[in-house]
């Protein structure tokens, strides 16, 4: 099997050169993970570079949720609620450990967007359209269950509330999750390698591209019959890299979080309500977190500069106080927050709030594929639609292959949730002699399914080796971010590996300091690339910090 190093990455920029691929694929979020791995597992020969991180764009930005799409009911967008209820049915089973079911309270007050009949016929509608199951169907609880549900909720506005069932994940997990599958079936995936131009040939078509590796600044020849660009709010940039003159079909539109202790937004559970000015938006309990969010606002910068400002931040606190009026929120006790941009398609006369979600495949007139749009839930059925589009264009369909509608994810290789209950409990019992603790391993188990038994013999490995024991279980996850899931700096870890910058904020320093030079040593830096990671790593710190 393929490995998914980060020391490997070299080698495989070097070895791709010679070959012929079927597809290159631009972009290592959802997008170009979902198409790297449903051309692998039928059988296609890929290429996937991404500019910096794997799900470093908008793909480790968005709410986490895994929708049915309920929202998309209101701009009529029937097909989408459609799709997304299935595909969420296909994710949950493929990628337990990622995706769980969360009850979420959507409240019903006086002068809402909704009243308890619309609420009643939005929800029937949604999960009929979504194929919800019987058990998961939506309840409406009156004002005094509602307020039980959630005492923060305000008496005196109340009307009552629906209770219906969303599916939480983590985006950048599950990102790697599938490219990791990817890599399984033999597609070469490598971060930190953008697309700089494309290999054009005689009659003036795209027959390759050409990546960099960021670190070395060589430039590697990639040839592939179809290049799909997937990078997501940038596009539209790299259609500029074939000087085509039909970029400039997206619109940005950006939305924000924010992460306060669970004990200043002290929801009992997850709930989605209107805010002022007629959006919604989610307070999720995570831990002992609450993140809230998003807002929806133009963006024209360039997509890498996007982060939150105080009207953002101000506009999540006042929602928030707006719905629960008791609580004592201020700004001061956000902890972190993150910024992604929706890539959509731009309509004449048309503000973000109101385009649609859905995705669309553009092919220029030299065949670059470009797909933009989409939501993290329908990553699969966006992939089989590029798939379709290749067979349309030319690529010969495959004989024999596997379907991704039965695939598990990477990690993903439990039937139901006992057996994942189980599964914990004995790395549990497996772990007690490396010093982790439960709380550890139920993080471990809930990022890395059943790989969790790989960190886990690492660290029987690392254990006579390291004289700070208490340190084996940072060092064994560290060691297999690097070495299974390409992590290549303290911010690819703690970032989009772990997910600690946002939800882990407060021990953050300690662990970056307990795992500096063991990372290091691991990704053979000198003085000037390690004190480059490190700067790197705190100016992210300061990045996500709140905004004076
Ligand atoms: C605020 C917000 C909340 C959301 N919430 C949800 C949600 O809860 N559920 C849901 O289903 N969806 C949600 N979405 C939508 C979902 O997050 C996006 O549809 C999805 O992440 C887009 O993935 P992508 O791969 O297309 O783009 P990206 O994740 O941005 O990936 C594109 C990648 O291309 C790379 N790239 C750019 N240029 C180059 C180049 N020249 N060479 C190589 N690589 C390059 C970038 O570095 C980037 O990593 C949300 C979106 C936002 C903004």
């Amino acid at each position: 099997m393929r490995s998914f190093s980060a020391l490997s990455k070299a080698e495989f920029l070097k070895e791709s050169e010679g070959k012929a691929f079927d597809i290159a694929i631009i972009g290592g979020g959802i997008t170009g993970a979902g198409i790297a791995l449903e051309a692998a597992a039928k059988g296609y020969r890929v290429f996937l570079c991404e500019a910096g991180d794997f799900a470093s764009g908008t793909s480790s930005k968005s709410t986490k949720l895994i929708h049915g799409g309920l929202r998309y009911l209101k701009n009529l967008q029937f097909g989408v609620v459609r799709n997304t209820g299935i595909e969420r049915e296909i994710l949950y089973k493929n990628a337990m450990h990622l995706v769980r079911p969360e009850p979420m309270l959507l409240p019903v007050v006086k002068g809402g967007s909704l009243g308890l009949f619309s609420t009643r016929m939005a929800l029937w509608m949604y999960e009929l359209l979504a194929g919800v199951k019987p058990e998961m169907r939506f309840k409406i609880l009156n004002r005094e269950k509602a307020l039980r549900k959630e005492p923060l909720l305000d008496s005196a506005q109340l009307l009552g509330a629906a209770l219906y069932t969303e599916y939480r994940t983590d985006d950048a997990r599950l990102c790697i999750s599938v490219l990791k599958k990817a890599v399984e079936f033999g597609a070469v995936c490598v971060n930190y390698a953008p697309c700089k131009e494309f290999i054009i040939n005689h009659k003036g078509f795209i027959e390759g591209i050409v990546a960099e590796d960021a670190s070395t600044n060589k430039k590697y020849k990639i040839k592939a019959r179809y290049v799909v660009n997937a990078a997501g709010p940038w596009v539209d940039e790299v259609r500029k890299l074939e000087n085509s003159n039909s970029a400039g079909n997206l619109v940005l539109s950006k939305g924000v979080h924010l992460v306060f202790p669970h004990s200043q937004l002290p929801v009992q559970q997850a709930a989605y309500f209107d805010a002022p000015g007629g959006r919604m938006v989610f307070a999720i309990p995570r831990g002992d977190k609450t993140y809230v969010g998003t807002t929806d606002t133009p963006f024209t910068g360039h997509p890498g500069e996007a982060g939150i400002n105080i009207a953002d931040r101000d506009y999540l606190i006042n929602a928030c106080k707006n719905m629960f009026p008791g609580i004592a929120l201020r700004a001061d006790d956000m902890i972190s927050s993150w910024t992604g941009l929706r890539p959509l398609i731009a309509k004449p006369g048309k503000g973000t709030t109101e385009l649609s979600r859905k995705d669309e495949i553009f092919v220029s007139r030299a065949g670059l594929i470009s797909i933009a749009g989409g939501k993290l839930t329908g990553y699969r059925s966006m992939a089989e639609k590029v798939i379709k589009k290749l067979h349309r264009l030319g690529l010969p369909k495959q004989n024999a292959y596997f379907s991704t509608r039965k695939l598990k994810l990477s990690g993903g290789d439990f039937d139901h949730i006992d057996d994942l209950k189980n599964y914990l409990e004995r790395q549990i019992g497996e772990a007690k002699q490396i010093g982790a603790s439960p709380l550890t391993i139920a993080a471990w188990v809930n990022r890395y399914g059943t790989d969790t038994e790989k960190i886990v013999e690492m660290a029987y490995e690392l254990w006579p080796q390291t004289d700070q024991k208490e340190l084996v279980p940072l060092f064994a996850e560290i060691n297999f971010a690097v070495h299974a899931e390409m992590a290549c700096s303290a911010l690819d870890f703690w970032e989009r590996r772990t997910g600690d910058l946002y939800f882990n904020f407060e021990n953050l320093d300690a662990q970056f300091r307990a795992g500096f030079s063991f990372l290091c040593n691991l990704l053979q830096l000198n003085n000037e690339e390690a004190a480059k990671m490190k700067y790197d790593f705190y100016a992210a710190m300061d990045k996500v910090r709140p905004v004076k």
